[in-house]
């Protein structure tokens, strides 16, 4: 995994756009805080509080970011070391979701499966982390057990090496989409739709791990950019990052967020990513499609789901009937993209089911 971007001091750093989250009622503009020093409260599951990644001083606070202007010299209150090891679990969860990182929680007397393929192509790194990164993933396991203690760990690999040494482990088709998180459950468990089945990544196990080491807030993340993989500041802007990879978006370019497959194009780059940000990906424009076609009931799209969906079916329908009739027959969709990918057509089969399924 290449090495952190060091020389971020010439950038402009946002804070995560807030989206849901409180900032600190005593946050004021021009305001100095320190690297680490607690920015916003978020309330909601899947969410960490959000810190700053730099010391600086607030040039901005809105309903939408907080925007830092990185100042070295700037004290606002330094956070201190945790000692997360003294916690009970309990504890230990709202101390982790406190430090930036919320996990959801592991029902009792379900696996805990640990995922080390990749979920998508341009989600590069589960391989880099699992491969270079093994003591700060070692201490996310451990930091998991503490916080699970009665989940038995079983490890989904590719290969049977990849696996630690007496560990439970299945193999699983390194081959898209085998490695995204709702096929691993159903392989695993041989069930369909396993509720609250928790699947940890790579990601979130080394972010775990950091947090467990350190006992101090995330303020940066690992992020596949342009093909590499990178530490960078939580916060840092899109425009920035594609400044520092060398790429220069050309007016028929689309700037893609996580996946190639899954992920979304982003209209604007004057803004900050946040922890869900793994990936950020410059497509010039072949990877444009043209005009959609017609439907040409070639049934591609339904063979190719892994979840057997009438996808087929769907497509062909007149929209009013789609928006009528599509939402309970997608159900269970795994928002793949495989029925997208292959359509000879190009019809925009993933717009038209994330309206219905998303
Ligand atoms: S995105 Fe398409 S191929 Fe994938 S599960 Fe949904 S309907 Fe099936
Ligand atoms: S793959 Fe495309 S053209 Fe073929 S049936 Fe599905 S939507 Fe229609």
């Amino acid at each position: 995994m290449s090495a952190v971007v060091k020389d971020w001091d010439a950038f402009q750093i946002l804070a995560p756009p807030l989206d849901g989250a409180r900032p600190l009622k005593s946050l004021r503009r021009g305001q100095a805080v320190s690297a680490g020093e607690k920015l916003a409260l978020d309330p909601r599951p899947g969410h960490g509080d959000l810190h700053a990644p730099a010391s600086g001083l607030i040039e901005e606070i809105n309903e939408l970011e907080i925007v830092i202007r990185r100042d070295e010299e700037a004290v606002g209150r330094p956070p201190e070391a945790l000692d997360l090891g003294r916690l009970p679990p309990g504890d230990l969860a709202a101390a982790v979701k406190g430090l930036g990182l919320d996990l959801p929680p592991q029902p009792a007397g379900t696996p805990l499966i640990v995922n080390t393929l990749k979920a998508e192509p341009g989600l590069d790194l589960a391989p880099a982390l699992f491969g270079e990164r093994r003591e700060t993933l070692a201490a996310g396991l451990e930091a998991a057990a503490r916080l699970w203690p009665a989940a038995k760990i079983i490890w989904a690999v590719a290969r049977a090496g990849e696996a630690p040494a007496e560990s439970d482990f299945r193999l699983i088709r390194a081959a898209y989409p085998h490695g995204l998180p709702a096929l691993v459950k159903k392989k695993i468990t041989g069930q369909s739709d396993p509720r609250g089945l928790g699947v940890r990544g790579g990601r979130e196990l080394y972010l775990l791990g950091r947090i467990w080491r350190t006992g101090r807030p995330l303020t940066a993340m690992p992020l596949t950019l342009g093909g590499a993989n990178y530490f960078v500041p939580l916060g840092a802007r899109v425009a920035d990052l594609l400044s520092f990879a060398n790429l220069v978006p050309g007016p028929d370019d689309l700037i893609v967020l996580n996946g190639l497959v899954r992920g979304r194009t982003l209209g604007r780059l004057n803004r900050g990513l946040g922890l869900s940000a793994a990936a950020l990906h410059l497509v010039r424009n072949g990877g444009r499609p043209g005009p959609a076609a017609p439907c040409r009931h070639c049934g591609q799209c339904g063979r190719a789901c892994p979840v057997s969906l009438p996808v087929e079916a769907l497509a062909a329908e007149e929209p009013r009937e789609w928006l009528k009739e599509a939402g309970p027959r997608l159900a269970g969709c795994l928002l793949c993209g495989l029925c997208a990918l292959v359509c000879p057509a190009g019809r925009p089969l993933m717009d038209m089911i994330r309206l219905k399924a998303g």
